[in-house]
């Protein structure tokens, strides 16, 4: 028999977890308390993922902005930026990175 962990919620203790079999999981809506006794009704819980696309989700929100300014940041253009401006940017960008690395190499 395979099992399923479905969550309550006691309006007395709150939240619980319970293992169901499987077959049963899809009709159970409601499961007593294991502090009180009390059917508790069924919620809904969001799915623990192991990924980080996953616990963003989970999380409701995504990774912060990099700081890195090296990283392709295309928000300018999300903000209306022209695309000619934008690919000018870049240029200068690393035209500026590519002089400062010689710099670096000639000590
Ligand atoms: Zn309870």
């Amino acid at each position: 028999m395979s099992w399923f962990m479905a969550e309550f919620d006691c309006p007395t203790h709150g939240r619980f977890e319970s293992l169901l079999p499987r077959a049963e999981a899809a009709y159970t809506s409601s499961h007593g308390c294991p502090s009180c006794g009390v059917a508790s009704a069924r919620v809904l819980s969001a799915p623990k993922v192991g990924t980080v696309w996953g616990a963003a989700a989970s999380h409701a929100k995504s990774n912060a902005p990099h700081e890195n300014p090296a990283v392709l940041n295309t928000q300018p253009l999300a903000d209306g930026m022209r695309y000619s401006d934008w690919k000018k940017k870049r240029r200068e960008f690393r035209a500026e990175e590519r002089r400062k690395e010689i710099k670096r190499e000639l000590g």
